[in-house]
């Protein structure tokens, strides 16, 4: 087997811990690679960079195009500009997919709930492009273009064939926001008519998709937002199916891709060994599955899945007792 480079970025708060248990899982699973490690966000100030992104690490995705990224803490209401908006704005990483789906042996109110979304990842509200017009009077500025808003649905669409899935779900405010959400609805619309009229299409106001969500996940497939509206939806669905602690996710560009799971860096329970892994595991699967390493990235979901099923390992977030390492030592036993 060819041996790959991965860029490693631990990440702050809880990101060491899981990021370590999911390099030992990946490991024991067979894949030869070289971790290149290197710092963002709070981790990057204390190593002495000037920046929450330093440029190294910048460069080390850029030359490898493939990372596994632990989450950064981001200061509310001021200092740097997020470590994850300015990755994804500087890689061009437009496509943020998040699959959520009911596991074996948790215990949620619904079952067979298996979706994914994918979130335009480089404009929207989300940009943090803010302005004082005059003291006391903010703005927060919306972007949308033509380009992205079609770049997106086309992924999307595109996405949903490859992945042999049946319907895709725009979630949209055109009704208020008509010129930005009605450019990427439109944009959504055309490539279904024009490109993908095999997928089944359908259009909701994100207020009443959100309640249609916690009615009845089970008739989701795949969900197409802009920024913001994916930010706020995923943690919703992540609630559906346990918690941010087993939610993937990858940010997918042309030229590299970041993986990161969606929680964040759980400040409140960092340090204590107790955080749930499986989040980053699954992360881990779907970069495996990126790569083309698809026995490996089967031989983990299975290794979790059985640990799962037998439900003695769980992390705490799961109604169990293990830490962070019990989890991993169970999964890497699991794959054996
Ligand atoms: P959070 O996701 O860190 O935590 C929300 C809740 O979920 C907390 O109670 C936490 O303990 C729990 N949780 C999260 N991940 C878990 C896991 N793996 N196992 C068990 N429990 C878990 O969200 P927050 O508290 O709003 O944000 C904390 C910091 O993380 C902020 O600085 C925020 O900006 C940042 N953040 C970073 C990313 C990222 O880097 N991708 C994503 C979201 C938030």
């Amino acid at each position: 087997m060819a041996k790959h480079t991965i860029v490693l970025i631990p990440g702050d708060g809880i990101g060491p811990e899981v990021t370590k248990a999911t390099t030992r899982v990946v490991e024991a699973a067979g894949l030869s690679v070289d971790w290149v490690e290197l710092p963002a966000g709070a981790a990057a100030l204390e190593q002495g960079f000037d920046n929450v992104l330093p440029e190294r690490t910048l460069a080390a995705i850029r030359a490898h195009h493939l990372a596994l990224k632990g989450p950064v803490t981001t200061p509310v209401g001021k200092g740097f500009t997020s470590v994850n908006v300015q990755l994804r704005k500087k890689l061009n990483l437009y496509a943020a997919v998040r699959p959520v789906r009911s596991l074996p042996g948790i215990k949620t109110r619904f079952e067979n709930i298996d979706m994914v979304i994918v979130r335009e990842n480089t404009e929207g509200l989300y940009s943090g492009i803010e302005n004082e017009v005059v003291p006391g009077v903010v703005t927060s500025l919306k972007v949308a273009s033509e380009v992205a808003c079609t770049r997106i649905a086309r992924w999307a669409f595109r996405y949903a064939t490859k992945k042999k899935r049946k319907k895709l779900t725009v979630f949209h405010k055109a009704n208020i926001m008509k010129l930005t959400d009605g450019m990427f609805l439109n944009s959504a619309r055309r490539i279904y008519e024009d490109e993908y009229p095999n997928i089944e299409y359908e259009e909701v106001i994100i207020d009443a998709g959100c309640m249609k969500l916690v009615q009845n996940p089970e008739r989701m497939d795949v969900l197409l937002m802009e920024n913001l509206y994916g930010d706020l939806v995923s943690d919703l669905c992540a609630g559906l199916v346990g918690g941010l602690g087993v939610v993937p996710g990858s940010n997918i560009g042309d030229e590299a891709a970041v993986f990161e799971a969606v929680h964040g860096s759980a400040p409140d329970i960092a340090g204590k060994g107790v955080a749930n892994p499986l989040a980053l595991i699954m992360t881990a699967e779907m970069m495996l599955t990126h790569m083309g390493e698809t026995a490996i990235a089967q031989k983990i979901r299975k290794g979790y899945d059985a640990v799962l099923t037998e439900g003695k390992s769980l992390t705490r977030d799961l109604g169990g007792s293990a830490g962070t390492d019990q989890f991993a030592d169970a999964v890497i036993g699991a794959m054996k």
